[in-house]
């Protein structure tokens, strides 16, 4: 018996040796752990091959409602830097380093960044502040700090791909502002599932509804869907924004119920798969530009102006219309009196 459970115990110890080298094995490089797929981006855009970048939570996957698991454990003690986003977004983060007797620096890559706190949940600080790319450039800095000081003799290469990826976030910052500029004020109206636009919406100026507050981890109140019922209606808006992390079923039925449309799904918790228009943090604040921008202007009714041209152009063609029957009518009379 006491044989048995030596074999056992000696076969339960090399599992968990081999399953807590299997990240590790691959590269010996650093390995730079991320709470979510975001952040790892950033961190291959900034150290590019210098480092193994990791994500906690995996693509696809809600950070603020996440259950870490014993694979999260093993990547944690194997870590040499952890990256977190902070303000709240994910709750389970203290507990899991902790717990795992991870010994790397953390750092907290929102440092520097004033954070919003929601107006419908009080108490409650917003952590989207990705969410738009002037922020994005705190983040970037912050993680090329800390990429520096884990790899001191690797300072120049990592200063080089944080200054292009600088140039990059720049450029998106222009080119989101040109798009929401194209949409009339009247339209910039985005309502999403949850409460992931506020940063984004404050820098372009974009009012922002959700059904849920800056996490996901709540239930929808019904009091929740009579106020987006009522924006909807107040302000006729003709389209609502599904998520990519989060069930959109709620949201569809609101759609249903207010008779208007899906105008596409957004990204915010989370990057998209490899094929997806979000597949890196560059592209995907670019793509929910794109889905916001071409569902409103689609999706919105034609407005005052615009249904007065249209009554002043349909005044014109019967007017027109008339002339040319009464035309016809004389020339027609003629002819039979001159016959
Ligand atoms: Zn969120």
């Amino acid at each position: 018996m006491r044989t048995r459970k030596i074999i056992f115990q000696l076969i339960l110890t090399l599992v968990l040796l081999n399953a807590g080298s299997y990240v590790h094995a691959q590269t010996q490089k650093p390995l730079v752990v991320s709470t979510a797929s975001i952040f790892s981006d950033m961190v291959s855009a900034i150290a590019d091959t210098l480092v193994e970048s990791v994500s906690i939570v995996p693509i696809g996957g809600d950070p603020h409602i996440y259950e870490p698991t014993p694979r999260d454990v093993r990547i944690l003690i194997q870590a040499d830097l952890i990256l977190q986003n902070g303000f709240t977004f994910e709750g389970w983060m203290y507990a899991l380093i902790k717990n795992s007797g991870a010994t790397a620096p953390v750092v907290t890559i929102t440092e520097g960044i004033t954070p919003i706190t929601s107006e419908a949940h009080q108490n409650a600080t917003d952590p989207h502040a990705w969410m738009e790319p002037v922020n994005g450039k705190v983040y970037a800095t912050n993680i090329k700090k800390a990429l520096i000081a884990l790899l001191p003799d690797r300072q120049i290469q990592i200063e080089a791909n944080y200054n292009q990826y600088m140039i990059e976030l720049e450029a998106l910052d222009q080119y989101i502002r040109e798009r929401i500029n194209s949409l009339p004020p009247a339209k910039r109206v985005l309502i999403t599932s949850h409460d992931s636009f506020h940063y984004y919406g404050q820098r372009y100026g974009i009012r922002l509804e959700s059904l849920l507050g800056t996490s996901t981890d709540a239930d929808v109140r019904t009091s929740d869907i009579m106020r987006i019922n009522k924006v909807i209606k107040e302000n006729k808006i003709p389209v609502v924004f599904i998520e990519s992390t989060i069930n959109p079923k709620m949201l569809k039925q609101v759609a249903e119920d207010n008779h208007i449309s899906i105008g596409g799904s957004l990204y915010s918790d989370s990057l998209g798969d490899k094929d997806s228009p979000a597949n890196t943090y560059l592209n995907m604040v670019r793509s929910n530009t794109d889905v916001i921008v071409n569902g409103l202007t689609l999706a919105f009714p034609i407005s005052t102006d615009d249904q007065a041209d249209t009554s002043s152009r349909t005044v014109m063609i019967l007017g027109i219309g008339f002339c040319l029957f009464a035309l016809a009518f004389y020339i027609w009379r003629k002819r039979l009196f001159t016959v």
